[in-house]
C-alpha cells in the first residue's frame, strides 16, 4: 500500500484508469451524475488502440432483466455448482444490461440488432439472446465513445501510464500515481478512482500462474498487460475469475505479439448475404488435429468455450498434446480468402496487421504450410503421417454419410478435404480477453480479502469480469463495459469526499 501525501499535480473528483469502452462509459457516466471526471491513459493519441476498437463492437441486449439472469445465474453453477458470481452483482448487473440499448441510443450511438443464437442453448434461457452490433463495429464503437468523452469535454491524460493507488493513512484509495514521459504524475481523485484498464492477456507470468494452460495467446490489444491486477493487489484486493477466459484456439505466429482469431469457414459465409455459420452452405473441407495428428473436437461450434478442452495434460509424455493443434484445410479454403477473420482483431480495421487477400505472403512467410499430399503435409509440420492420413480418410468417409459419429459437427459443414495442396497453420489456446481480476461487489466496488468493499476504488470492464468459467456468447464482454461502467461510474461520482 503507498500512501499519497504531499503535493498533487492535478485533481479530479473521479479519476479512471484506461480509455477502452468501460472506462469511458464510466467516465461519462460520472460526469452525468455530476462529477468532474479525468481518464489516465497509457497509450498515445495518435496510436491508441483497444480491445474495444478491435472488438466486432457487438453487444448483449436483453430486453429484461428476467431472461438473462436465469442464462448467467445457470452458467454460473457451471464447473462444481459453487457460483462463480454473487447473486446480488448480477441481479444489479442485469438490469443496467437490460437498458443498454436506450442508454446508447439516447447517446446517438447508430447500432443494429443482429441474429444471435445463445453459444449454451441448452441452459435455461440460453436459447436467444438479444444482441446489437455498433455500425462501423469496434471502430464504430470507439468514434461513439470519443463523441461522448469530447462532448462532455473529459480530460484523457494521453501517455500517462497509471502504476500504484495511492491511499490514505486509513487505507482508502485517493489517487493514482502514474509515469508520464519520464516524470512521476499524481492524480488526486476527491472522491474516487475507476479501474478500468482491460485484462492481463499479454502478462507473461500472470498468465503462467493463474491461466489453465500455457501458452495462451489474446488477440485483442498488446498493451493490457495487467497492470490493473498489481493495483489493485498492491490495496489488498480480492481476486475472482482468474483462471477464466473467453477463448478456444488462435493463430500465432513469433513475429507478431499479438493472434488472430480464425476464419475457418472463410469468404463462403462472410461474403453471403443474410447468411450465418448456422445456414450457409460450406464449400472448402477443414479439420482441427492433435500434434498426434488426431480430430478431437467438433471444430469451430465451440464458441469461446473450446479452451475448457485443450488443457489435458499427458503425464507420461510430460505434454499437452492438444497444445499446439493444426488447423488442416484443402485448396478450397486457401482460395477462400485470409485465413483470420478481417472484420476484428488485428488483420480487422485497426490494420495492426495487413493479411493477404489470398495468403500468399503468410505462405512466403512459413505461417501457412501447404504440400501435395497429406502425408508430406504430416511431415512438414511434424505430425505422424500415417496417424493425419488415417485422420483425413475417416473424416471425408463422415462426409460421405453426412454424419460425424466421432464429434457431432454440423452437417452442413461435413465437406471433405478435396484438392491439394493440403495446408496447416499452427493453433494456439487463446482468443479475446481474460476473465480475471478484483472481485466487485454490487456497486462495482472493489472488495477486499476480508470481503469488505476497499474505500475509493471501483472496477470495470474486462479487469475482473461479472462471468466465471463459461462466456455467455458473443457480445458479454462489451455488455459488461456497458453496464459495470455505468454502475461504476454512478457509485464513484456519489461518494462523500474523505
Ligand atoms: C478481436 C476481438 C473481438 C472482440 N469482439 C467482441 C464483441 O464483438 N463483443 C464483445 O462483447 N466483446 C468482444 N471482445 C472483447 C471486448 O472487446 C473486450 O473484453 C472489451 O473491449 C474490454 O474493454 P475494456 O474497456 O475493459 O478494456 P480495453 O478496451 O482493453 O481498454 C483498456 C484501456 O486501458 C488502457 N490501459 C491499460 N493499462 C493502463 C495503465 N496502467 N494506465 C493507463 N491506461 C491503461 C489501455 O491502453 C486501453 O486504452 C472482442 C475482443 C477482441 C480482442
Amino acid at each position: 500500500m503507498r500512501v499519497g501525501s504531499g503535493a498533487w499535480d492535478r485533481t479530479a473528483d473521479v479519476v479512471v484508469i484506461g480509455y477502452g469502452c468501460a472506462g469511458a462509459v464510466a467516465a461519462v457516466t460520472a460526469t452525468e451524475n455530476g462529477a468532474e471526471a479525468v481518464i489516465v491513459e497509457k497509450q498515445p493519441r495518435e496510436s491508441h488502440h483497444t480491445s474495444s476498437s478491435m472488438s466486432a463492437g457487438m453487444f448483449l441486449s436483453p430486453p429484461d432483466s428476467s431472461s438473462i439472469l436465469e442464462y448467467l445465474a445457470a452458467l454460473g453453477r457451471m464447473g462444481g455448482g459453487r457460483p462463480w458470481t454473487d447473486g446480488p452483482v448480477l441481479r444489479t448487473w442485469a438490469e443496467y444490461a437490460a437498458t443498454t440499448r436506450q442508454w446508447i441510443e439516447a447517446r446517438g450511438g447508430a447500432i443494429v440488432p443482429i441474429p444471435a443464437p445463445g453459444e449454451h442453448p441448452q441452459l435455461p434461457g440460453g436459447a436467444h439472446l438479444s444482441k446489437h452490433r455498433f455500425r462501423g463495429m469496434g471502430i464504430g464503437l470507439a468514434r461513439f465513445l470519443e463523441a461522448q468523452i469530447e462532448a462532455k469535454k473529459i480530460p484523457v491524460l494521453y501517455e500517462t501510464r497509471a502504476t500504484h493507488l495511492l491511499t490514505n493513512p486509513r487505507g482508502r484509495v485517493v489517487g493514482v500515481e502514474a509515469r508520464q514521459g519520464g516524470r512521476r504524475l499524481r492524480v488526486r481523485a476527491s472522491r474516487a478512482v475507476v479501474l478500468a484498464p482491460g485484462g492481463f492477456e499479454y502478462d507473461e507470468q500472470a498468465k503462467l500462474n493463474y491461466l489453465k494452460v500455457y501458452p495462451t495467446y489474446f488477440t485483442g490489444s498488446e498493451v493490457n498487460t495487467g497492470d490493473g491486477l498489481r493495483m489493485a493487489l498492491e490495496v489488498g484486493a480480492q481476486l475472482w475469475h482468474m483462471n477464466c477466459v473467453a477463448a478456444g484456439l488462435v493463430l500465432k505466429f513469433p513475429e507478431m505479439p499479438v493472434a488472430f482469431q480464425v476464419d475457418y469457414l472463410g469468404r463462403s459465409v462472410a461474403k453471403t448475404p443474410g447468411k450465418t455459420e448456422e445456414t450457409a452452405s460450406v464449400v472448402s473441407g477443414h479439420i482441427v488435429v492433435n500434434r498426434d495428428g488426431e480430430r478431437y473436437t467438433s471444430e469451430n461450434v465451440k464458441g469461446q468455450c473450446l479452451y475448457y478442452e485443450l488443457p489435458v495434460f499427458d503425464t507420461h509424455r510430460l505434454v499437452y498434446p492438444r497444445v499446439p493443434s493444426y488447423f488442416i484445410f484443402d485448396r478450397r479454403r486457401l482460395e477462400n480468402g485470409p485465413l483470420p477473420l478481417v472484420t476484428s482483431g488485428p488483420a480487422g480495421p485497426t490494420r495492426l496487421y495487413h493479411w493477404s487477400l489470398d495468403n500468399s505472403r503468410e505462405i512466403e512467410q512459413g505461417w501457412i504450410v501447404t504440400a501435395n499430399t497429406v502425408r508430406g503435409l504430416a511431415r512438414k509440420i511434424g505430425v505422424p503421417a500415417d496417424t493425419l492420413e488415417r485422420t483425413v480418410r475417416t473424416f471425408n468417409r463422415h462426409c460421405e454419410k453426412g454424419r460425424d459419429p466421432d464429434f457431432g459437427r454440423k452437417p452442413n459443414e461435413l465437406i471433405p478435404l478435396g484438392a491439394p495442396p493440403y495446408c496447416a497453420a499452427v493453433l494456439w489456446p487463446g482468443g479475446p480477453s481474460t476473465q480475471g481480476g478484483p472481485r466487485r461487489n454490487s456497486r462495482c466496488q472493489v472488495v477486499s480479502a476480508g470481503d469488505d468493499p476497499i474505500p475509493g476504488i471501483y472496477s470495470c470492464g474486462e479487469m475482473g469480469a461479472t462471468y466465471g468459467m463459461l462466456y455467455p456468447g458473443g457480445g458479454s464482454n462489451l455488455a459488461d463495459c456497458f453496464a459495470s461502467g455505468r454502475i461504476a461510474g454512478e457509485n464513484a461520482a456519489r461518494e462523500k469526499r474523505p
